[in-house]
């Protein structure tokens, strides 16, 4: 029969079986932002269309062609969130974080929403884990931020990824380029697209980041950002660079890449594989030490950077790196006839209550299907419980890797020793928990 209704174009279901992908990640990230002195921040999944419209800019692709906005009874417009960094930094301010003490950091992982045309490694919902660090404007924080995402990247196994940065100045050193790439790209008008020709009366440096192969063409020989920094902002940059270098950390100074949102200032970088084709930044980032006061704040220096995680995912399938294994049951009890379900059914919820993952037939059905089902879920071991094992009260402990079987008295697992066993078992034939 076909299935009346299909997930929505550009949504991936995340099924059980690739599960320990998304747990690799997820627990990467995690480790590695709270090694790093990042705390767990969550908000909602939409926000007031306007938060996006100020922060994310007027001009992006983001807001101009890619937000699901809806209408809530006619009362406000929603948009359900397209990046993490614009909801965090209402929410500080909302609940008041940002008068805790600076540095304030926090991470998160979570699902966006961006109206694009699907192709691998860009869909309508995908998930971003990113970071914040509000209060401080330092570079070592810039190289901070970098060596986290970094550290994630190397978590996951993958080594292989190229660190692009560039620094893209602050408003005083921008008003100057931008009347550069003005005079530039207007005497180029004729050969631009439509979108490009708006955008050069409102923010002429989107121009940079379009993806129309003839614009991009043109923006390849346009001035570049470095060659008008102020004072401030190439000591910023030199400085950071110098930390990079003193840890080693490889990048190339790109001065193409100005990142898709608008409230970028100062430093800006991106990770990059070249293994998933035009999708192949995985990270991206930067500071925006503008955003914070034009959402209401007091000015405070800020910095982060966002990561796709479908996009991690593919790079390490790329690369052939392993996730973490899947979840396995530690035991299963393979009864037969009532009085075995019952015991089954209560040994189980003893060893739980210890901590183990056990399981039992619960839809009855016969031995061999039974032990095929074990092997299917990837049981560690197995015990059959028939009426002479009910009766005598000794089983068979069989060890689904080796095919060895060990008697036990079934009063044991109550009693510690199986548990015991079990586990002095999984380390001897090196299973993990
Ligand atoms: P791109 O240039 O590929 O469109 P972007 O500049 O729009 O990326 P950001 O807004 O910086 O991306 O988002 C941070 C990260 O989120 C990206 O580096 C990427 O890994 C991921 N990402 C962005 N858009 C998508 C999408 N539509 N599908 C999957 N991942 C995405
Ligand atoms: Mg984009």
């Amino acid at each position: 029969m076909a299935l009346s209704v299909q997930r929505p174009k550009g949504t991936n279901d995340m099924i059980p079986s690739e599960a320990n992908k998304w747990r690799t990640v997820e627990q990467a990230a995690r480790d590695c932002a709270e090694r790093f002195g990042f705390r767990e921040i969550r908000t909602p999944a939409f926000e007031e269309t306007g938060l996006f419209v100020r922060s994310v800019g007027d001009t992006s692709d983001v807001v101009t062609k890619e937000m699901y906005t809806v209408s809530s009874k006619g009362e406000h417009t929603f948009t359900l969130k397209p990046e993490g960094t614009a909801g965090v930094v209402r929410a500080m301010l909302e609940n008041g974080l940002m008068n805790e003490g600076f540095p304030q950091k926090v991470y998160y992982i979570t699902p966006c929403f961006r109206h694009e045309k699907p192709q691998a490694g860009r869909l309508r919902e995908f998930h971003q884990f990113g970071v914040e660090m509000f209060g401080t404007s330092s570079p070592y924080a810039d190289a901070d931020v970098i060596m986290l995402a970094r550290e994630v990247l190397s978590t996951c196994g993958i080594e292989s990824v190229k660190l692009n940065i560039n620094s893209i100045g602050c408003p005083e050193c921008r008003k100057k380029y931008q009347e550069a790439l003005v005079e530039y790209f207007s005497a180029r008008k004729d050969d631009l697209c439509e979108t490009c020709l708006e955008r050069l009366g409102k923010n002429p440096m989107r121009l940079l980041d379009c993806k129309v192969p003839k614009c991009a063409e043109i923006a390849k020989d346009a001035p570049v950002i470095l060659d008008y920094l102020c004072d401030d902002c190439r000591e910023h940059f030199e400085k950071l660079k110098a930390i990079l270098d003193e840890y080693k950390v490889e990048y190339t100074v790109n001065p193409k890449i100005v990142r898709g949102l608008d409230y970028y200032t100062k430093t800006v970088f991106e990770f990059v594989y070249d293994g998933i084709g035009a999708q192949g930044t995985v990270c991206g980032g930067g500071r925006y030490d503008g955003l914070v006061s034009s959402l209401g704040g007091q000015p405070t220096a800020a910095l982060g950077f966002g990561m796709g995680l479908e996009r991690l995912i593919m790079t390490m399938e790329g690369e052939g790196v392993d996730f973490l294994d899947p979840h396995v049951p530690d035991i299963y009890f393979a009864p037969m006839g009532e009085k075995a379900y019952s015991v089954a059914s209560k040994l189980c919820q003893d060893l739980r209550a210890e901590g183990y993952s056990a399981e039992f037939d619960i839809v009855g059905r016969g031995l061999k299907p039974q032990m095929r089902y074990a092997n299917k879920i990837g049981a560690k071991f197995c015990c059959v419980l028939g009426d002479n094992e009910i009766e005598s009260g000794q089983a068979k402990l069989k060890n689904m890797r080796t095919g060895d079987e060990t008697p036990v008295n079934l009063d044991d697992f109550k009693n510690g020793f199986v548990p015991v066993l079990l586990d002095d078992m999984f380390e001897l034939e090196g299973i993990s928990e």
